[in-house]
């Protein structure tokens, strides 16, 4: 992705597709994607609205000081910071995406551990071949200030997600499409906990099944969720 108009389509896309997948989206979070010192983003949702409208005009330069880098309508998202602070920290991420997603922010909420628990390759695009237990940044604070940012980028880690209490997640990526697709398999995780845990308890997948699960590919899942979109806007 080079030019900047297909940049900020494909970030309007990946939000209109998670304003689809995961509830509590549409009017809330957002998703970035970092090109040098740089990152596009949408605008504040009271100045661009609905998630699930968005297009590339909505979609801004911002740099990682988190300042506006082009003459554009739209506020700033207010926890731009969440997003410039995870960049410095991490060279390789490309992509983070933030939501408040009820299921996996649940986990969060209940301080309840989740587990690998639904299909090999979904899991470990979640929790890695390790398959260890998701961080919890345990303040139910908005992410408003660089030191707040910079305080949720350490307890990311090095891992691609991080459940925020009382508040919501952040996820990241090496492109917006394996950022937005590890959000949605994230929730899909979350309510396979759920639905085990209403039964009883749920059983993790083994670390040795996680490690022979191949890395999720991308471009088969992702023609999917955008197809569902597509067929949508067609009606
Ligand atoms: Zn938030």
């Amino acid at each position: 992705m080079t030019n900047e108009n297909e940049i900020k389509e494909q970030v309007a896309l990946a939000c209109r597709i998670l304003a689809r997948q995961v509830e509590n989206f549409d009017f809330l979070g957002h998703i970035s994607f970092r090109e040098g010192d740089s990152m596009y983003i949408k605008g504040r949702h009271g100045s661009v609205g609905s998630m699930a409208h968005l297009q590339a005009k909505h979609i801004m330069r911002v740099s990682l000081l988190g300042k506006k880098e082009e003459e554009v309508e739209w506020d700033l998202p207010s926890e731009t910071f969440m997003h410039t602070e995870i960049y410095k920290a991490r060279k390789d991420v490309r992509s983070v995406v933030h939501t408040h997603q009820p299921f996996a922010t649940a986990f969060a909420c209940a301080g309840k551990r989740m587990v690998p628990i639904y299909h090999p390759i979904l899991a470990r695009q979640v929790f890695g071949d390790q398959g260890k237990p998701l961080p919890i940044h345990k303040t139910a604070e908005l992410i408003y200030t660089v030191g707040q940012a910079s305080a949720l980028a350490k307890t990311l880690k090095d891992r691609d997600v991080c459940l925020i209490q009382g508040h919501g997640v952040v996820v990241v990526g090496r492109s917006v499409e394996d950022a937005t697709l590890r959000a949605i398999a994230l929730e899909e995780q979350a309510r396979w906990n759920m639905l085990a845990l209403s039964l009883g308890k749920a059983l993790p997948i083994p670390v040795s099944v996680l490690k022979r699960a191949r890395v999720a590919t991308i471009k088969g899942r992702w023609n999917y969720v955008r197809s569902l979109l597509e067929m949508e806007e067609k009606k």
